[in-house]
């Protein structure tokens, strides 16, 4: 019998890839009014080039897109605080759950516990869950900061199955990615579920999740199922 189900965050839970997108451009389109001599899509292909070199979460990323430009630290510092101010403001505005998730949500927290294991640091995970209205649904929330391990390492899943009290073979994994969620979950001895729809370059071949859904209203079928057989 199923006794909690435990989500990833970003992408599968929030359109964190949009998210990323939104204010990244709203980061490059200040840069560029504070006086960068760089066009837009250039600023933006910079955050991007950083991002793929140092990690989505990486904290230096307009300094280091500004770094090298032929600019006194008058003109750096004003473009920086510029991309910040922008880029903050955008998250505000743009980190909502995905269609359908607070209503089914609330429907399963009536019935399973319900908990996250994310690879975002611990900070950024309690901001993502408190903007998109999410906060309140979830015991645990294991974040990188927790076992300093990312998935598919196999601690954060078990660290969030020691603070649940349940055992491996009744909890579902929920998430996006499956080289590090669904292997992660499945190697913990979990059920796993691919949200397929937040799942970047999917291919049949890396597949190894137990179900999957193409829209998070579909969770529900998915939940009745392993309830059912
Ligand atoms: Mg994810």
């Amino acid at each position: 019998m199923l006794k909690a189900i435990l989500f990833d965050l970003d992408n599968t839970l929030l359109n964190f890839s949009g998210f990323k997108r939104e204010t990244a451009l709203a980061a490059a389109k200040a840069m560029k009014q504070a006086g960068v001599p760089l066009t837009e899509k250039e600023l933006y292909d910079r955050i991007f080039k950083i991002y793929n070199e140092k990690g989505i979460e990486y904290q230096r990323t307009f300094g280091d897109v500004l770094y090298g430009l032929e600019l006194d630290q008058h003109h750096i510092e004003r473009a920086r605080q510029a991309a910040i101010i922008a880029y903050t403001k955008k998250k505000y505005e743009c980190i909502r759950p995905r269609p359908k998730v607070i209503q089914i949500l609330s429907s399963l927290k009536r019935k399973y516990k319900l908990g996250i294991v994310t690879d975002a640091p611990r900070e950024k995970a309690w901001q993502r869950l408190i903007l998109s209205g999410l906060d309140a649904f979830f015991y645990p929330v294991v974040t990188y900061n927790d076992t300093l391990e990312h998935k598919p390492s196999i601690k954060p899943f078990e660290l969030a199955l020691i603070l649940l009290k349940v055992k491996p073979g009744d909890v579902l994994f929920v998430g996006d990615n499956p080289e590090r969620d669904i292997l992660g979950a499945k190697k913990a001895g979990l059920h796993t579920c691919l949200a397929k729809y937040g799942c970047i370059d999917y291919t049949e071949e890396m597949d190894l999740a137990d179900y999957k859904i193409s829209k998070f209203e579909n969770l529900a079928k998915i939940i009745e199922e392993i309830e059912g057989g």
